[in-house]
């Protein structure tokens, strides 16, 4: 198995534009949950693994004993990590956790940082200060935790290019390997979507948080960050594996409530539900999950779309031999309609999005999803 994914839901607050499973955190649910993670991992057969990642929610919820007690397991089942990620709440740093998580095997860490400006952190409903970011930046090169990232998110409401631009600094003074930037999307039933409905106009058009875009990109890169993918950025050597292998359409599995697996050609969701997961998890019976073979051209068009979200582009003798497929002829009339806008560009055994054609993946990508 390439990639394990386990989910970790509970949070020490629910943000308002989140749809993620999470639920506020209660030390006995979640250590139940935490009962049931452990069956699930019990009933999965030994593999090996290139990757861990503890994600989502608020994996930081857990006090560090639980973390470690966890990696124990998972590397007994899932062995030779080489990258094992943990997502962090700063707010919830204790002293010792990053050596507590580094012995574990944890390599990387994920900072959920979103803004360093305080009126932008409000608006996001989240309560970190930007000391304590700075603060567990500092803990984790103590700890000597190898590969260290931030999280920011632009078109937030209330937010100016200025502002956007002393977020970016601060995540550059700060000496961060990795940075993830993020547009705000607005999902369907969070109190973010009411707010819209109410008052749309304290929301970013497109073209407004393009503008957004290309300032991360422009200061990023200036600052050795190579772009690796349209949302992630990293000095050379801290690109993330785990990451890596979704967007390489590679094997992963998803362990917890909502995680997602994609196996043997099929992908599949267990349910969101707190009781299903854990009561099924824990009877050692089979997680209630949606799942769908990928075939045929589904399952090219979903390889194309991920291979053109990173800066490698979609690999053409690769394409044909992995997925018996021609990108350039099969998918003719795609190509030359977005070769012909200056959104796609051929190099070498490559397609891959221009310049501009990031700053519209979603509108090319999608293309290719729904192409007949
Ligand atoms: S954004 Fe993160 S911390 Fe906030 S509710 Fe969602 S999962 Fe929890």
């Amino acid at each position: 198995m390439a990639g394990v994914y386990v989910h970790l839901p509970f949070c020490p607050y629910l943000c308002p534009y989140c749809d993620f499973v999470k639920w506020p955190h209660r030390a006995s649910a979640a250590r139940g949950y935490l009962e049931a993670l452990y069956a699930e991992i019990d009933g999965e057969q030994p593999a090996p693994a290139d990757t861990i990642f503890l994600g989502g929610g608020t994996p930081n919820a857990y006090d560090r004993g639980q973390i470690v007690e966890l990696l124990v397991r998972l590397r007994e089942r899932f062995r030779g990590a080489g990258e094992i990620t943990i997502e962090v709440n700063p707010e919830l740093v204790r002293e010792g956790d990053f050596e507590a998580y580094r012995n574990a095997g944890v390599t990387r860490l994920s900072i959920g940082v979103q803004s360093f400006v305080s009126s932008e952190i409000a608006t996001l409903g989240r309560k970190h200060t930007v000391d304590q970011v700075a603060t567990v930046v500092g803990a984790a090169r103590d700890a000597q935790i190898e590969s260290v990232s931030l999280d920011l998110i632009f078109a937030v409401p209330g937010q100016t290019a200025s502002s956007w631009q002393r977020s970016l600094q601060a995540a550059i003074s700060l000496g961060v390997d990795h940075c993830s930037a993020y547009g705000l999307t607005v999902e369907e039933k969070t109190p973010y979507a009411a707010w819209r409905a109410r008052e749309p106009g304290a929301f970013f058009d497109d073209e407004r948080e393009g503008e957004l875009y290309a300032i991360a990109i422009e200061m990023l890169q200036r600052a050795g960050y190579q772009q690796y993918e349209i949302s992630n950025f990293a000095q050379p050597g801290h690109r993330c594996a785990h990451n890596l292998n979704y967007w390489a359409n590679g094997e992963y599995i998803g362990l917890g409530a909502g995680a997602a697996s994609y196996r043997n050609g099929v992908r599949s969701v267990h349910t969101r539900s707190f009781e299903e997961y854990v009561a099924s998890a824990r009877a050692g019976q089979s997680i209630p999950s949606q799942s769908e073979r990928l075939e045929g051209r589904r399952r090219a068009g979903e390889a194309v779309m991920l291979a053109l979200r990173t800066a490698q582009g979609v690999g053409l003798s690769e394409f044909k031999e992995r997925y018996g497929i021609d990108v350039l002829k099969d998918y003719a009339s795609v190509v030359s309609r977005f070769a012909s806008t200056g959104l796609l560009e051929r190099v070498g055994d490559t397609v891959r999005l221009t310049r501009r054609g990031v700053f519209l993946a979603n509108d090319v990508c999608g293309a290719f999803v729904t192409f007949e």
